[in-house]
This record gives C-alpha cells, sequence and structure tokens, in this order.
C-alpha cells in the first residue's frame, strides 16, 4: 500500500537486477508515488551520506562547487533564487532555512542577496566544506530529528524530499517551523519522467548500468505531482505553483570530446521529455495555510 495516498502498488523495479540487495521499488497506482520497501536503516543512511558524492569528490555532479556561479547547476540555482523572490518576496526580518544544504552553494547565494540563512546537512565533509568555502551558517544532523525554536521565513529542501526515509513526519514539523505565510520550495525528481521510462526499457533489454546509476539508496521516494499534492494537504499547505524542467547534460557530463555521444542522447531525451510534458524535476512552491481565528 502506498505510504502517502494509501493507494494499492504494484512491482516497480526490484534492486537485484542492478545487483544493490534485497530492496524493491513499488508504484503506487493512484499518486504514481515510486518508494523503496523495506526502507534502509537510519544508521545505514547517516554512513552512506559520509561517503556520498556531495561536494564533488567522485562525480560530475557537484565537481568545483567553489566556482558554483561559473557553473551550470549554480547559475541555475541562482536564478531560481532570484526569481522566487521577486515573485513572493520573501521575508527579510526572518531567516531562510536550508535542509540538506550540501556544500553550501544555497547558503551562499542567499546571503549574497542579503538574507541570513541557516543549513541542516546530514554529511559532515559537506558541512565542513560549506563552513569553510561559504562562511555560512550550517549544522551537520539529520534533518529528522532537529527541532528549532526560532520562525523561518521559507525553507527550501533542494534535491532532498527523495532521500528521506520519513517525509511525512517532516513536512508536518516543517509547517510548525514556518512563520504564518512562510513558503517551502522543493524541488525532487519526478517520478514520471520520460527518463525513467527509457531507463527501465534499457533494463528490461540487458543494459544495466543507467539504471544501477538512477536507482540505489539515495533515492528512496520518486514523488509525482499528485504524491506531494498528497503530502502537502496532509500537512497544512497550499500548492501556489508547480513548475517542471529537465537536468542539463552538461550538469552530469563534462566538457570533453569523450562525453559529446551522452551529452546528444541526453539533450535528445530532454528535448522529447519537454514536448510531452514529461521533464526529469519537479519544482513546488507551497505555503502554510493562514490559521483562522
Ligand atoms: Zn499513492
Amino acid at each position: 500500500m502506498c505510504p502517502i495516498c494509501q493507494g494499492l502498488a504494484g512491482h516497480y523495479l526490484d534492486y537485484q537486477k542492478i545487483g544493490k540487495g534485497d530492496y524493491q521499488l513499488l508504484r503506487c497506482y493512484n499518486c504514481r508515488l515510486i518508494f523503496t520497501v523495506p526502507l534502509p536503516a537510519v544508521d545505514f543512511l547517516r554512513d552512506f551520506y559520509q561517503h556520498y558524492d556531495s561536494i564533488g569528490q567522485t562525480d560530475n555532479y557537484y565537481r568545483n562547487i567553489k566556482n558554483y556561479r561559473r557553473q551550470v547547476v549554480g547559475r541555475k540555482l541562482i536564478n531560481h533564487f532570484h526569481r522566487l523572490n521577486d515573485q513572493y518576496h520573501f521575508r527579510r526580518d526572518l531567516r531562510l532555512l536550508d535542509l540538506g544544504s550540501g556544500g553550501g552553494m544555497f547558503l551562499d547565494i542567499v546571503k549574497q542577496a542579503g538574507f541570513s540563512g541557516l543549513g541542516v546537512e546530514i554529511s559532515a565533509p559537506a558541512t565542513k566544506f560549506a563552513r569553510e568555502n561559504f562562511a555560512v551558517e550550517c549544522l551537520t544532523a539529520d534533518v529528522s530529528s532537529v527541532d528549532f525554536e526560532e520562525q523561518f521565513g521559507a525553507v527550501f529542501m533542494w534535491d532532498l524530499l527523495e532521500h528521506l526515509s520519513q517525509p511525512q513526519q517532516l513536512l508536518g514539523r516543517i509547517n510548525n517551523w514556518l512563520a504564518p505565510g512562510g513558503y517551502l520550495v522543493i524541488e525532487t525528481p519526478d517520478s514520471r519522467a520520460l527518463i525513467n521510462q527509457l531507463i527501465i526499457w534499457l533494463l528490461k533489454i540487458g543494459i544495466r548500468w543507467p539504471a544501477s546509476w538512477m536507482f540505489g539508496y539515495h533515492h528512496l521516494y520518486w514523488h509525482s505531482q499528485q504524491s506531494l499534492a498528497f503530502l502537502l494537504a496532509q500537512n497544512n499547505f497550499k500548492i501556489l505553483a508547480v513548475e517542471r524542467f529537465n537536468t542539463e547534460p552538461a550538469r552530469i557530463f563534462p566538457w570533453s570530446w569523450k562525453f559529446w555521444g551522452p551529452r546528444l542522447v541526453l539533450g535528445l531525451v530532454n528535448g522529447w521529455a519537454a514536448l510531452i510534458g514529461r521533464h526529469n524535476k519537479l519544482l513546488i512552491i507551497a505555503q502554510k495555510y493562514e490559521e483562522q481565528s
């Protein structure tokens, strides 16, 4: 049964097929959530993220964060923040909370825009990097166990929700941390992405490395617009806007002649996904319900 909407769920992917042990992904027929069963233990996940590539140690995705303004990922995040702030006018008298703050890139964007920010990040190497390189304030902690006395003007989760084992309880707590009318911004992979479907097809014909790269303990939940709508409504948020976009090939493959093939393929898949509205990322802007008096 689906942990978000209680709908009926069926088989999506067996982790044994990608050499990752005894886990399964199930898909809800009602809200299209894809979820991991059984959920890995909390201790396992904490250790896992101490070695996760959150600051570009081993992979290209977060490569060279120090110079993030010149990177595709950095420029995109800067644009998102300024565009959202132009539209929603985040309060300057309250701090902005970045959950899963990684190497501190977003906290630095917030700081450069004249706001005060606070980050929470489970990876000790990532928080160390953030403090040393950007002089931003962030706690090394699991977002599931932190609590705050103060109220925040907005809470951001860039690529975090899919990694959490208990997303339901976190959203309720975020609602308590927000000032009345405060905003919640969630960016997360879309379970209905064209690329997921293509990767499952490749697996069926025996090409398993794309599935092995995409699916694993780092993505416990793949949300859809419907599952997020359930989750947000259950926790007293109203949705203000839903946006969709694709991860650029430059974020995954470095500039090198060796990667022109994969970049071209991903570029074509992105174009196709955009045509049919099946992008790989969802961005949802929600607001805490005003309490009725
Ligand atoms: Zn569901």
